[in-house]
């Protein structure tokens, strides 16, 4: 352990509490020394495995027992949304009661965070659309009149050009420079270079500044921000409203960011301005994972933050807890060759990178060379099985295959696939060619234009139709004779001799097509889309099995949905004909469709995913593959357009920049494994050439190997591929929200097609009308408690409320509240729409009404917090707690319908306002004193108040229900509710 000590930091070995605070006892003394720093900045700069992640999530958890930060004093910063939920889940484990509000996030999340609130105060639109790359791309293209290009004008394809310059754009971000910075430089650059290629440089950046200029004001004219933007905006509101910077500063007390060393310019801006007064700032990271380059070079950070914060403490950690020493050894080994350009080499014996594994044993590293890519994929198949038969308890999710892209990896998918081995590929990428989204586009296309052969091909085998095999043969065999469309074989069907079943599905499909077509016209893309999914029995379909496959499937047309709605909420007439004009633009683009993974799905599976998404994971036996040259390292790609270095903050250092970036990604992926590390490459992957292995084979100091190397035929005698296995069932949540318990109490059924097996939902127009109102009132409340100037974190006896008789916030300002939160979505007829408008005005009225008359104090507005009920974790959201005379305070739940003229709450209504009493007891440290009902169609309110031996029972009641989900219990319960149940049409059980 080394520590340099600039502030005082307790130097005891162990600090006293260590050896009975649950929170410390397992760690080493350099570990608790980073868990128990005190205040100013902390550098922990540590090697793979060291328990980096580990410590900081100790941290959080410690601050909060012991009351030196409340749970929203803490920020904590990391990179993934994976990252993020784990720290989350650590931190959850080690909270005993649960928490208000954790801010737990990615950077980007924080910033949307931010900006959703305040961003009005910089001139942004605070209810702005969050542009993916693909919507940035299709704006883009949509607009290139728009861009001024000489220099970079497309000739053929634009595709490359817009992707070259949004990548610039987002570099520029990174770097936080604005277009104004941009053409600034421009202006001023000095281009060191004789006179004429001076001024071809020049209006080359002119040029590339300029349709930067352009790229922001077409995003903010169609209030949209895009990633990059996140970060840029939060930079300029925090730089130019200082008493927001101040709030955010009080409030913050702590601030933890994981993977410190990948964050760029921008995200390390963003840190250096909320740094607390008490300069509390603890920054974990490791210089040999640097693995986003363009975020900013490797080292440059940690040397960065050393040369900002020349008092921070600094720990080194070096006992490793993840990997056997011959791993740890072979992986330093081979990031030395980074030198000189580590921080060990700059800091020396400060940084010492070697690990102490602290288990035991040794494990096989080994690198399996292949004659063909099959074999390669087969060889790593039959050795992951050979190690999964010898373990004692081994299990499928032992196993990890990292590959450097995703393509690489799409062969190991339909391996394992074909053998029925489970497993989850973890992708990014590549939504369009899941087989579930390919049968809904090709429905999408036949709406588009019946004669599309190829796509009626592919719906008549999706699975709610597949139409028998012999059949299929003989209408395209027809279609083919006749040179005519199979749709026109398709409606002369009776000329063929098809068998009974099969002409029925005919009928049904041409009558669902005829239907469709017609609404297609007039209705949103989405709803065509779940229209077809329950009209054609797919959903009936989907809902079969509950295994993590049929899991896996839902969430690719979830994510589906979610495109079509994002293509929705940019388009004047989002109907399917223009979607399909759009989506035709963004696949000659060359987008595959961003993909997110469920990490929900089951259990026990092999993972396959790429280097880069392994990030911060461990797993027993690792198998990096395709291990040949141009494909890890992979080839630098050109094209792109490089940021002028002067715009570049940091210091970039010099060497082959590239190469150094794929050792450390290749270093990240060694440092997975801990109990085996495999390597396979093969020399055939089907192209005219051999390939050459890696280079990095040899830099690991493996011998060359031959053609002649073993392939699967030497191999031990492997036992022979099993047919597909019993398809693994789907993991059971660790988290329930109120709505998923309640939809439980009511059907269970109903809880496992809506919430376990996610199956894609229609809207419902009140739906749409309950959030608006929601919102606008919440907004409503926000402004005018801010206006009473009574904060929402103020508490008792600080609110000496201003004027007690004036609400201060206008009826015409609630009403322009209410027409900017509006949800249009999902209302069957346009008079039903406007019946509902007219419906929210009076509701807005006689809300503004009783405010006006009661003056209502609410300490709280959509609290969030989530709160453990026996042994599990309930989350929620309090829409209103107000202050009542005496101390005690009001729970207020808001019911968009009217009352049905009850006086007291209802026996099943009572659970909901029972886990907020709870919840605003335990977690807030408030005292309610009574929990309420408002319905706002009528004005009306009840209230009660649950007994503590209520609560007893509630809470025993609610850890009983989730035993029984947990146990998979998803009997049925039908009644009169089947009538509004959302899936009445595919359900089998309806009463
Ligand atoms: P990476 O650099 O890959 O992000 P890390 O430094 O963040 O790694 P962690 O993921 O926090 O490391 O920890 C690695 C493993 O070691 C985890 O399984 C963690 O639970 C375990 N671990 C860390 N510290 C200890 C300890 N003191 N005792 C036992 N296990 C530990
Ligand atoms: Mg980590």
């Amino acid at each position: 352990m080394t520590v340099k000590k600039s502030k005082p930091v307790p130097t005891v070995e162990t600090p006293p509490a260590a050896a009975t605070d649950p929170l410390l006892a397992d760690l080493n003394a350099a570990q608790q020394q980073a868990v128990v720093h005190g205040d100013g900045p902390l550098l922990i700069v540590a090697g793979a495995g060291t328990g980096k992640t580990m410590v900081i999530s100790r941290r959080i958890a410690w601050l909060v027992q012991t009351a030196r930060a409340k749970p929203e004093e803490i920020l904590a910063l990391t990179f993934t949304d994976k990252a993020a939920g784990e720290m989350v889940e650590r931190v959850d484990a080690l909270l005993p009661l649960g928490y208000t509000d954790l801010w737990i996030s990615t950077f980007h999340a924080f910033c949307q965070r931010i900006l959703h609130e305040h961003a009005l105060e910089i001139g942004l639109p605070d209810d702005f659309r969050l542009l993916n790359e693909t919507d940035a791309y299709l704006l883009v293209r949509r607009n290139l009149d728009k861009f001024d290009l000489d220099y970079y004008r497309p000739l053929g394809n634009p595709a490359k050009f817009i992707h070259a310059l949004l990548g610039h754009f987002s570099r520029a971000k990174d770097e936080a420079v604005s277009p104004e910075e941009y053409l600034e430089f421009v202006k001023n650059a000095a281009l060191d270079q004789d006179v004429a290629t001076e001024a071809e440089e020049r209006s080359r950046l002119a040029e590339i500044a300029n349709a930067y200029h352009v790229y922001q004001k077409l995003l903010l004219d169609n209030g949209c921000l895009d990633f990059g933007d996140l970060l840029l905006y939060t930079l300029r509101l925090f730089k130019t409203r200082r008493r927001l910077l101040d709030k955010y500063r009080a409030q913050f007390k702590q601030i933890i960011v994981d993977e410190f060393q990948d964050t760029n310019w921008a995200q390390y801006e963003l840190l250096k301005l909320l740094v607390p007064q008490d300069g509390n700032i603890v920054v974990v990271g490791d210089d040999d994972q640097a693995i986003y380059k363009f975020r900013g070079a490797s080292v440059a950070n940690i040397l960065q933050f050393k040369d900002d914060f020349p008092d921070a403490a600094e720990i080194l950690l070096t006992q490793n807890y993840r990997s056997r020493q011959n791993i740890l050894d072979r992986a330093h080994d081979f990031i030395k060759q980074n030198d000189p350009n580590r921080l060990e080499v700059r800091l020396g014996a400060a940084a010492s990178k070697r690990l102490l594994a602290n288990r035991p044993g040794v494990a096989p590293i080994e690198h399996l060379h292949f004659a063909t890519a099959e074999d390669e994929v087969a060889g790593v198949a039959d050795r992951i099985t050979e190690i999964k038969n010898g373990l004692q308890d081994g299990q499928w999710s032992d196993f990890c295959i990292l590959a450097r892209s995703n393509s690489s990896a799409d062969a190991f998918s339909y391996e394992l696939q074909r053998r029925g081995i489970p497993y989850q590929f973890l992708a990014l990428k590549g939504l369009y060619a899941k087989p579930v989204v390919l049968d809904c586009l090709a429905y999408f296309k036949l709406l588009d234009n019946y004669h599309e052969s190829p796509a009626l091909y592919r719906v008549l085998s999706s699975p709610p139709y597949r139409i028998d095999g012999e059949d299929l043969v003989n209408l395209t065999h027809q279609a083919r004779r006749k040179a005519e469309s199979l749709y026109e074989t398709l409606k002369k069907q009776e000329l063929l001799r098809l068998k009974p079943e099969t002409s029925r599905t005919i009928d049904r499909l041409l009558g669902q097509l005829a239907t469709h077509s017609q609404l297609a016209g007039r209705k949103n893309v989405s709803e065509m889309l779940v229209r077809f999914l329950y009209d054609s029995g797919y959903a009936a379909e989907l809902k079969r099995d509950d295994t993590a496959e049929a899991r896996e499937r839902s969430s690719h047309l979830n994510q589906f949905l979610s495109r079509l709605r994002r293509f929705e909420a940019g388009h004047d007439e989002p109907t399917l004909r223009h979607f399909m004009e759009e989506f035709a633009i963004e696949r000659d683009s060359g987008d595959e469709g961003s993909l997110s993974f469920d990490v929900e799905t089951g259990p026990d599976m092999v993972r396959l995913m790429t280097v880069h998404a392994a990030k911060g994971l461990e797993f027993p036996y690792v198998f990096v593959v395709n291990l040949v040259d141009k494909r890890f390292p992979s080839i630098e790609r050109g094209g792109g357009i490089e940021l002028p270095d002067a715009l570049a903050k940091e210091k970039i250092p010099e060497g082959d920049m590239h190469l150094e970036e794929e050792r450390r990604l290749f270093y990240v992926a060694m440092t997975r494994a801990k109990d085996g590390l495999f390597f396979t490459s093969a020399e055939d992957y089907g192209g005219k050439t051999k390939k050459k292995p890696s280079r990095f084979i040899a830099e690991l100091g493996f011998e060359p190997t031959s053609a002649a190397a073993p392939s699967v035929e030497t191999l031990p005698d492997l036992p022979a591929a099993k047919g597909p296995s019993a398809a693994p069932k789907l993991a059971p949540p660790n988290y329930f929200s109120f709505t998923q318990l309640a939809a439980y109490a009511k059907c269970p059924l109903q809880y496992k097609y809506a919430h376990v097996l996610k199956l894609p939902l229609f809207g419902k127009g009140h739906f749409s009308f309950g959030k608006t109102i929601h919102s606008t009132l919440q907004k409503f409340m926000e402004e005018y408690a801010d206006r009473r100037g009574m904060g929402q974190q103020q508490l008792f006896g600080a609110a000496a409320a201003a004027d007690q008789d004036a609400v201060p916030v206008s009826r015409e300002e609630l009403e322009k509240m209410y027409e900017a939160a509006w949800i249009d979505d999902w209302y069957p007829t346009a008079q039903i729409k406007d019946s509902y408008r007219k419906k929210g005005r009076a509701i807005l009225d006689s809300f503004y009404r009783r405010v006006t008359e009661l003056h209502p104090e609410p300490l709280f507005l959509e609290k969030d917090f989530k709160v453990r009920l026996g042994s599990y974790w309930v989350r929620g959201k309090i829409d209103r707690i107000d202050k009542l005379p005496g101390g005690e305070v009001e729970i207020i739940d808001y019911k968009t319908g009217q009352s049905k003229g009850e006086t007291k709450v209802k026996a099943e209504d009572k659970r909901q306002l029972m886990l907020y009493q709870i919840a605003a007891g335990r977690l807030l440290g408030l005292k309610p004193g009574r929990l309420t009902y408002e319905y706002l169609e009528d004005g009306t309110k009840v209230s009660f108040l649950a007994k503590d031996d209520e609560l007893v029972a509630f809470e025993e009641g609610v850890s009983a229900e989730i035993d029984r989900i947990r146990g998979g219990d998803y009997t049925p319960t039908p009644g009169r509710h089947c009538d509004f149940c959302d899936f009445a049409d595919i359900c089998e059980f309806r009463g």
